[in-house]
């Protein structure tokens, strides 16, 4: 709920539950075989937790701001490696200064986590925390396939069970996850995104907004706002849809894909490590070797399955599967991805032998150094990783404010 309230994406439930505030039909799915859980996207005004935030970091007096500070070494102590006593920061124009504290927390995403454990060799040559050789190692992902598209037999009915809705400018979007791991499956859901013509309207005001989002009001110039303007009707209705109902515009012309996405079971020789080459920050760059085998083929086979049979049996729709994906002949395509939620690297374990941090994010034999983020997830789930990346954050902070206070 904390979480919730940081990001501001209001108390509506994740569950099916959901779709009684929605006022909306939920598809007549067999709950065994699936459950609901809602997505929640952030409005647009906080997509950039960077702007969104600033003003508070400004105000905040027990916060101090360093911008263009990388780190680029975790320096331990001289006399007790069991410590961390600096960290060092370098600007790309090649300004650098030590940053000391009581405690530190490394929280720069997964990759960036493993390589600055691995590169920060000055006392222990195989890297920070790497006693065991862990750091980098079980690195995970989530796959998606793109799979097919839904023909609908009732349209009005798939669209009350599907439709992304806006509440309070949050974007909520069901997905289904089974319920029940079948025997060899990974937890896995499936998720239905309505996918524009490139040439329409839509298409072009997405890529535009995209656009601003990054580089702001420049980039205006740079796209044909007449050939928006031509699609003209399609994107009334779709701005109507929005305004009027709450709903996510969906264009004339688009196609519900079907997206399946899927855990991976942690495998430690999936893992980041360091090439040779050096950054223009003057750090080793990383590699990584990302390993999906059979589990996650069969998931994904079995929730394709799964989600076709479903759809049927509540009459709203049957698929049509791209070329080379084929449940039913248990054919897998070529093209599988991830889905920018990098995992692992700094496992989480009771035993160093096993992994990077302890259950309190703490790097093992080091004793003032701490870890957040999915970095330190075992197992991915396949549910995304931020909430539970910020509420380890969240506990983290707690514990290290309690040890302050009553120090
Ligand atoms: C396109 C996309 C869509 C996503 N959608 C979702 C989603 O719907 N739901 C979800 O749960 N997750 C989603 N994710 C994943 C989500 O973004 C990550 O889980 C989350 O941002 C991780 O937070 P973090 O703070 O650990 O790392 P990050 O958000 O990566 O933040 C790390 C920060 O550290 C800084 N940094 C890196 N290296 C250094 C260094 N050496 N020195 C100083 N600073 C450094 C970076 O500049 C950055 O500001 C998505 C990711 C992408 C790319």
């Amino acid at each position: 709920m904390k979480i919730g309230e940081v990001l501001g994406l209001g108390g509506t439930p994740f569950d099916a539950g959901c779709y009684k505030i929605l006022n909306r039909q939920p598809l007549d799915f067999d709950d065994d075989i699936f459950s609901v859980r809602f997505s929640k996207g952030l409005p647009w005004k906080k997509r950039n937790i960077g702007r969104y935030l600033k003003k508070a970091f400004e105000k905040s007096r027990d916060t101090t701001v360093l911008l263009h500070a990388n780190a680029v070494e975790i320096i331990l102590d001289e006399e007790d490696v069991s410590l961390v006593s600096a960290i060092r920061i370098r600007s790309y124009d090649g300004r650098e200064r030590l940053i000391t504290a009581n405690d530190y927390i490394l929280a720069a995403g997964a990759i960036e986590i493993s390589r600055l454990l691995l590169a920060s060799r000055n006392r222990m040559p195989q890297g920070v925390g790497n006693r065991y050789d862990n750091v980098g190692r079980w690195f995970m992902d989530h796959v998606c396939v793109r799979a097919g598209y839904i023909v609908p037999s009732d349209r009005k009915k798939l669209l009350q069970g599907i439709r992304p809705v806006y509440v309070s400018n949050v974007l909520h979007t069901p997905r289904f996850e089974l319920t029940k791991t079948q025997s060899g499956c990974c937890t896995a859901f499936a998720q239905i995104v309505f996918e524009a013509h490139p040439d329409s309207a839509f298409s072009k005001l997405r890529a535009l907004f995209h656009d601003i989002q990054r580089e702001g009001g420049k980039a205006v110039s740079r796209r044909p706002f007449w050939s928006i303007l031509s699609d003209m009707p399609d994107v009334m209705a779709g701005f109507v849809a929005y305004t009027v109902l709450g709903l996510r515009p969906i264009p004339a012309r688009s196609t519900p894909v079907v997206l399946l996405v899927c855990e991976q079971p942690p495998r430690r020789e999936s893992r980041i490590f360091l090439a040779d080459a050096i950054d223009a920050i003057g750090l080793p760059k990383i590699r990584v070797h990302w390993l999906v085998g059979g589990e996650e083929k069969t998931t994904l086979l079995a929730l394709a399955r799964l989600f076709e049979q479903q759809l049927i049996r509540s009459k709203s729709g049957a698929i049509q599967w791209f070329g080379g994906f084929n449940p039913a002949g248990a054919a897998f395509p070529a093209e599988w991805a991830g889905w920018y939620h990098h995992i692992g690297g700094a496992r989480m374990s009771v035993s160093p032998t096993d992994g990077v941090v302890d259950s309190d994010c703490r790097v093992h034999g080091v004793s003032n150094l701490y870890i957040v983020g999915s970095a330190v997830f075992p197992t991915s789930s396949c549910s995304f990783p931020t909430f539970t990346s910020m509420a380890l954050a969240l506990r983290l902070v707690a514990k290290l404010d309690r040890r302050r206070a009553s120090a």
